[in-house]
């Protein structure tokens, strides 16, 4: 059994790599779009553990997937493969362009192993020269070092020793760039089809549309990092498909466990077939549990009425706040797709994103930031209009209170 004792918050400054500043609650229970704290106290979740929680806390469907998968095969290593990861990797294949999965245990994994086929591939069919990564300012893609090097924030990366080479990064919807700097050297561009942690921007239909036209005349590969957009995030089940265009890699983790970590990678037969035996692996990678609760998400998330559904969920959310926008003006602009949506703050607020979300925090609504001006919001895409009401009542009385 394990060790029944109390812990709190003071326990993570003794025993917790200082990478993180947690809030002073500790969160023990979840169910639907609300979350209990060791005290008790009850919060209505408009933050999804970071675009996780697709299904809410403890979705039924993702609660009997985990339990019977865990009473069959917890583990088996990629020296044998395992029918959940086959039914998943069937389902994500019928549900976007791709047509092979490599499965990782997070977002910054499958980024990687997106980044190193584009290499790979490269590599094998024009020559080692063509190695040059662009991505784009204020992107993220990840922690690990060759990610966290191709995110847009060097303050990310800085301070780690020497960084992976051949990579670029250019201003975000600014196609011209682009096109001045794209050259046969180029040999993939990496990009949020709508950017998350860079503040909630999405890319003009020019931009987007003429990154593709570049990348194919440059015969470079373009990589669509949806970790944040992906499983019915936006409204459509990956957000290229909304979009109009369509990417030769995507990732995607976040949303596509639900709250169990798996990542993603996804691609052609054509590029996939050079990931040979022995380039690429994972010990957990495809790891039957994940996959099972994986394949429920996907099985749930991808039925029409729960994707019209998120599109009629951004338009609650969007009323509510210009609602308390005219009462407290605190936002320039509502902006985002679907249930990744932004409330940036105009002139006079700028910089106190986080006071909102402390104060929200405090009226019992758990909120997000995208950098220090931009509020946050990622909740389930199955949150009830009843929940969406009691938490946005509660982020009213919040902003009253520090609105002066
Ligand atoms: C969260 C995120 C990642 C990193 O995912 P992890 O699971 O934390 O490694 C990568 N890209 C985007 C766009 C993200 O939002």
């Amino acid at each position: 059994m394990a060790k029944e004792y109390k812990v709190d918050r003071q326990v993570f400054d003794e025993v917790m790599v200082p990478c993180y500043a947690p809030m002073q609650m500790i969160p023990v229970k979840g169910q639907g779009a609300r979350v209990w704290d060791q005290e008790g106290r009850e919060y209505v979740d408009f933050a999804g553990g970071i675009a996780v929680s697709c299904l809410g806390h403890c979705h039924p469907v993702m609660v009997d997937a985990l339990k019977a998968q865990a009473e069959q095969i917890w583990h088996l290593s990629n020296v044998m493969t395992n029918e959940p990861a086959l039914r998943l990797a069937k389902l994500l294949t019928e549900h976007s362009f791709a047509d092979k999965v490599f499965f990782a245990n997070s977002g910054a994994e499958a980024n990687e192993a997106a980044l190193k086929l584009a290499r790979r591939y490269a590599a094998d069919k024009f020559g080692p020269e063509k190695s040059e990564i662009i991505s784009f300012k204020q992107g993220f893609h990840g922690r690990t070092f060759f990610t966290v090097t191709v995110g847009g924030q060097e303050a990310y990366s800085d301070g780690f020793g020497p960084k992976p080479g051949a990579v670029t990064h250019l201003a975000y919807n600014d196609l011209s760039s682009l096109a001045e700097h794209m050259s046969e050297r180029t040999c993939a561009v990496m990009m949020e089809p709508l950017q998350g942690e860079g503040g909630i921007v999405s890319p003009t239909p020019e931009f987007i549309q003429g990154v593709r036209e570049l990348c194919d005349k440059h015969n470079a590969l373009l990589i669509f990092d949806e970790v944040q957009t992906g499983n019915g995030r936006t409204g459509d089940f990956y957000a290229y498909q909304g979009l109009g265009v369509t990417p030769d890699i995507l990732s995607t983790a976040k949303s596509l466990g639900g709250g169990f970590p798996i990542g993603a990678m996804l691609t052609t037969s054509e590029l996939a077939a050079h990931l040979k035996i022995g380039t690429h692996g994972s010990t957990y990678g495809g790891n039957p549990l994940a996959c099972a609760v994986a394949e429920a998400v996907v099985s749930e998330v991808t039925k029409p009425e729960v994707l019209a559904g998120v599109k009629q969920r951004e338009q609650w959310f969007r009323e509510a706040l210009e609602a308390i926008n005219a009462k407290y003006p605190v936002f320039a602009e509502i902006r985002g797709k679907g249930l990744l949506l932004g409330a940036a703050l105009n002139e006079e607020w700028q910089g106190r994103a986080r006071d909102i979300l402390l104060a929200a925090g405090e009226e019992g609504l758990m909120v997000l930031v995208a950098g220090t001006n931009v509020v946050r919001f990622t909740p389930s895409l199955v949150i009830d209009k009843a929940d969406i009401d009691e938490g946005m009542a509660r982020l009213e009385r919040a902003i009253a209170k520090i609105y002066s």
